[in-house]
């Protein structure tokens, strides 16, 4: 295709051939030819042998911000301002004296107001009758705009708009070159996955924005823990990746994710709120832990769970003990969905014990998984199961039921008033029939409501306080109890406390075991007995092992415990005959 310049000038040719008059034919010619370069879309530029200036349409003007006749004679280079740009006009540029054209590049123009203009150039040449070259003609287009609109396009493929680091797929490029190299030069690199502890918390108490801009300031401090050949991305949601190239040892890994939690030492400030954040970080090596990229992911993830479990705020290299884990976490997971239809839970009772007149005034179910590969195994480890898995649903539905009908078996036979408490899960308390589904299995078992208590953690009940105070009332009509569980361990709002409709709160076993020794443990015991009493809210006391933790809390006035004092959760046969002397002795 002809470019405009030699559109033009075959132009101007034929209208010389047209005239007769030598002078009136150079006029005529040199003001069509200006018309035509200055209507034209795109900037043209004519150069003689020396690469001056000799012609400069008003695209270039508009461009540059200069005016023919201020730069006219002036050098080509004049214009540019980037060392390489004028090394490649240079060389194009005698390229085409010596014949060899067109040529096509880019470069940046700097304009009279200092902006820089990317312009896009096609070039070629103006012969004369020995077809020597007199005249280089360059027509351009000014690129500026759509180049930035394509550099934005790349950014946001590859980079995570709120933190403005590498997003995913940017991680999984960088590390399979990482990762080649490593394999290559046979040297050793780490990949950390870190989780921030508690963000859920942030995000629902204080809202999405806070919880965006608590992401983004983690983001900024996590690139100052580490080298810049090192990358940091964000995978989503509140976790993040680094890639640490070229390690001597493994320590070294230990080394950034020690200071990484440094770096988290300093409260983030989000709006008014105060807010300190810690990590939970996990480590796998190549080749040590994987030689691929989603072995090497894979256990770092598990690795970070790992750290999770040990408490949170540390990091934890993974080892192939925890992928035993993970093994038999996955087999557990596919046990669990054969569990209920082969019949494999049972429900244990522990007694409840009121410490003023020294009767078991209820029990508490505890479910039990009897698994004939892997023998009793606790709900501690099973339960987040089911809840992730939503087998929880089936499994609590099966719970309630058969403690109900325990609980009215045991009113028929005699042992009036006990109370049958029932653990809840998240979510459970979440799904949209409960209320309807406590209704109906009281109905179905014949127990009467205020015989049953539901037992809901702090956390459950504070995920969205809210919502849980609308089910909470319900659930309170019907005329059930409700017990806050293992309470002291969550961040209960006293405000929300005050407003749930609930009968008792259970202070947590951990408080418990070093109560006569811990001060804090006695000093927490203590505000959750005050605060409990004058909500008008029965009060006990769970994980009670010894005489001494008992008349310790009998002397903060505690209404109730329970404990391996009193009885361990027991099979229906055993609590039955415990039920027979319903009465405990003082001082046990
Ligand atoms: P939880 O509801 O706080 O139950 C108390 C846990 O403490 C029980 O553990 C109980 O056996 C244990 N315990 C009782 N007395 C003592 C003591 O004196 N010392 C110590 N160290 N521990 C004591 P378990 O049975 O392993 O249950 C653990 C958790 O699993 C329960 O904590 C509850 O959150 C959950 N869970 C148990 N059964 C169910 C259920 O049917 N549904 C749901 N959703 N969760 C359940
Ligand atoms: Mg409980
Ligand atoms: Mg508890």
């Amino acid at each position: 295709m002809e470019t405009e310049a030699e559109n033009i000038f075959r132009l101007t040719n034929a209208l010389e051939e047209t005239q007769d008059s030598p002078y009136c034919a150079a006029v005529q010619q040199q003001s069509v030819l200006t018309a035509i370069l200055d209507i034209v879309g795109a900037l043209v530029l004519i150069l003689d042998r020396d690469s001056r200036i000799v012609c400069f349409n008003r695209m270039c003007e508009k461009v540059s911000g200069y005016e023919f006749t201020e730069i006219k004679g002036k050098c080509i280079w004049d214009f540019l301002i980037r060392e390489e740009d004028i090394d490649s006009v240079k060389v194009n540029f005698e390229r085409i004296l010596k014949g060899d054209f067109p040529a096509e590049y880019e470069n940046f123009w700097i304009s009279r107001n200092g902006s820089e203009r990317l312009i896009a150039w096609s070039n070629t040449a103006m012969l004369n009758d020995n077809s020597e070259v007199t005249h280089v003609i360059a027509t351009g287009l000014d690129i500026t705009e759509r180049k930035l609109t394509e550099q934005r396009l790349q950014y946001l493929a590859h980079f995570d708009s709120l933190t403005d680091l590498p997003n995913r797929t940017l991680f999984y490029d960088r590390l399979s070159h990482v990762l080649g190299h490593s394999r290559r030069y046979n040297q050793m690199f780490a990949l950390l996955f870190l989780d921030l502890d508690g963000f859920k918390f942030v995000n629902d108490s204080l809202g999405h924005d806070m919880g965006d801009l608590l992401i983004k300031m983690a983001a900024g401090r996590l690139p100052k823990c580490v080298r810049e050949s090192d990358t940091v991305a964000h995978v989503g949601g509140d976790e993040f990746v680094i890639i640490l190239p070229l390690l001597e040892k493994a320590r070294e890994a230990a080394v950034v994710a020690e200071k990484i939690m440094e770096a988290f030492l300093t409260p983030f400030y989000l709006d008014t709120h105060e807010c300190f954040v810690t990590l939970s970080i996990g480590i796998s090596v190549y080749p040590s832990d994987g030689d691929d990229i989603d072995t090497l992911l894979k256990n770092s993830d598990i690795a970070m769970y790992q750290a999770k479990d040990k408490g949170r705020n540390t990091y934890q290299f993974y080892n192939s003990d925890m992928n035993t884990r993970a093994l038999r976490r996955l087999k557990l997971e596919n046990n669990l969905r054969k569990a209920l239809e082969k019949n494999e839970f049972i429900l244990h009772y522990q007694p409840k014990i009121d410490l003023n007149t020294w009767s078991v005034y209820g029990v508490e179910a505890l479910i039990r998984w009897i698994n004939p590969q892997y023998g009793m195994i606790s709900p501690v480890e099973f339960i987040p199961l089911a809840e992730e898995t939503g087998l929880i649903i089936a499994i609590g539905e099966w719970v309630l039921r058969t403690a109900c009908a325990q609980a009215k078996h045991w009113q028929d036979i005699g042992h009036k008033g006990l109370l049958m408490s029932v653990n809840l899960s998240a979510r459970q308390f979440k799904s949209q029939n409960l209320v309807l589904l406590i209704e109906n299995i009281l109905k179905e078992t014949g127990l009467s409501p205020e015989f049953l208590e539901l037992e809901l953690t702090e956390s459950v009940v504070m995920d969205d306080a809210e919502a849980a105070i609308k089910i909470l009332r319900d659930i309170k009509t019907m005329g059930v109890h409700v017990a806050i569980d293992d309470f002291g361990m969550g961040y209960s709002s006293l405000s929300y406390l005050k407003r749930f409709p609930i009968d008792r709160l259970k202070i947590d076993k951990s408080f418990v075991r070093d109560i006569t020794t811990d001060p804090d443990d006695e000093a927490i015991a203590t505000a959750i007995i005050a605060m409990s009493h004058s909500l008008k809210l029965k009060v006990i006391a769970e994980g009670v092992e010894t005489n001494g933790q008992l008349e310790f809390l009998r002397a903060l006035d505690c209404d109730e415990a329970q404990g391996y004092l009193f009885s361990r959760p027991l099979p229906v046969e055993d609590i039955e005959s415990y039920l027979k002397t319903r009465k405990v002795k003082s001082g046990l």
